[in-house]
């Protein structure tokens, strides 16, 4: 379906992306998921055809796109069918290294962001910690200043990319007095610094090629000029990122829907059964149609949301909404499809199987949905409130 969102150059970027999935992704993808990461030559191809930069600046070699080009690479990438795949790259590009494009000094984004769209530096973004992940404001991790250093001690869990990064984004409390979302700050972290490292790497129900670590930062000395942003305002500067982060978790959400009812409706039009096809069942048909409207609806929510953020409005409500509505939705739209798969959703030679394991992160990280939740019920009873008085 066309869009009224989409200029020429949009659709052509979606056509070159679909084509690098279709003949580097699909074929290599089962390898990753063995293997556990992925190559970084795969990276660097994808930098080479320009897929790491679009949203960065033309000065550091990026191509200065807008929150329209991230929803086409999350929509693509999530059509892979492989979400580990799709979050180590959009980790990458869309929650970690926008941080350093919001808040970097010219010194910082000169030495990194050139070789950030190369994909010669992987980076990742780490803020959540083992008693505060929903809960952001309750980070424990320290920064203290020291002489013309900052010192590190905590731990990060769950960090996408955080054994194979080589430049990290880390949140930490800079004013210990300060309370909650105050006295937080961003720091770049460097691979190899002393002090830090990967504690362990997650083994995990889904997203298997995505590297997922835990992080140790234990008297970790870094330069003073490694702070990102203004000291004590990091809490804020994250949100800032927090909706395009979002809009990409959605993004992967509404693509992995649309792939896995593709690939359902050519199973049950194919599959004999009680002297027809299961098409041939009203009830399975019917319900498929149903999921193909309400990720339709979705898909269209992911457009105008991007848009939105295009137009430089803070988008906070329609970005809660789509999350929380895709992220349940894509679980939904996997029961189904692994229903009318029978036996063979259940085992993994068929995508379906990995499909329903990697789409069920898709409700909880970057934003739970009833974290969403709260967020809408937030801003509909200041529209509630506007409808009573009239
Ligand atoms: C595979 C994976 C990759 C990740 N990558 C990163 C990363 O790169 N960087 C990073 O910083 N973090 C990352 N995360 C962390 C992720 O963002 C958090 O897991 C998420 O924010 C939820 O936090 P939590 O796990 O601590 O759950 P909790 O905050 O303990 O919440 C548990 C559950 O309680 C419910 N809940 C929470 N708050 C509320 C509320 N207010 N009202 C009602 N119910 C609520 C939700 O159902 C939620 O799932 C990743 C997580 C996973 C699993």
């Amino acid at each position: 379906m066309s869009s009224v969102y989409f200029s020429e150059e949009h659709e052509l970027l979606r056509s070159q992306i679909r084509r690098f999935v279709d003949e580097v992704v699909r074929p290599n993808g089962e390898a990753w998921e063995e293997a556990g990461e992925i190559p970084r030559d795969v990276l660097r191809r994808m930098g080479a055809l320009g897929f790491l930069g679009m949203r960065q600046p033309v000065e550091w070699g990026g191509a200065g796109g807008d929150a329209l080009m991230s929803a086409i690479l999350a929509e693509e990438l999530g059509r892979s069918t492989f979400g580990g795949f799709s979050a180590t790259v959009l980790v990458h590009t869309d929650m970690a290294s926008p941080h350093l494009r919001n808040s970097g000094t010219r010194q910082q984004l000169e030495r990194w962001m050139p070789r950030i769209v190369s994909a010669e530096v992987l980076t990742a973004v780490a803020v959540t910690e083992p008693d505060a992940g929903s809960d952001v404001a309750g980070m424990r991790t320290a920064a203290r200043r020291d002489g013309d250093h900052w010192v590190l001690d905590g731990a990060k869990l769950f960090i996408t990319n955080g054994a194979s990064a080589d430049l990290v984004i880390v949140a930490a409390r800079t004013d210990s007095n300060a309370k909650g979302s105050r006295g937080i700050s961003m720091f770049l972290v460097e691979r190899g610094t002393r002090g830090f490292s990967v504690g362990r790497k997650l083994e995990k129900f889904g997203w298997r090629s995505s590297d997922t670590a835990e992080l140790v930062f234990e008297d970790c000395r870094i330069p003073g000029d490694a702070l990102l942003g203004t000291l004590h305002s990091g809490f804020y500067e994250i949100m800032k990122n927090f909706q395009n982060e979002r809009l990409v978790l959605s993004g992967m959400a509404v693509g992995e829907s649309r792939e896995a009812l593709d690939r359902t409706i050519r199973w049950v039009r194919e599959r004999k059964a009680f002297g027809g096809t299961l098409w041939d069942k009203q009830a399975i048909r019917q319900r498929i149609a149903m999921l193909e409207a309400r990720v339709e609806a979705a898909r269209q929510l992911l457009y105008h949301s991007a848009w939105l953020l295009a137009q430089g409005t803070d988008g906070v409500r329609e970005v809660s909404m789509l999350k929380a509505l895709s992220g349940e939705l894509v679980n939904e739209v996997m029961y189904a499809c692994q229903q009318f798969h029978g036996g063979m959703g259940y085992v993994q030679e068929t995508a379906i199987e990995r499909m329903v394991r990697d789409a069920r992160v898709l409700s909880i990280g970057g934003g739970a949905t009833e974290v969403m939740l709260d967020e809408i019920a937030k801003r509909g009873q200041t529209l509630n409130n506007s409808i009573t008085r009239r």
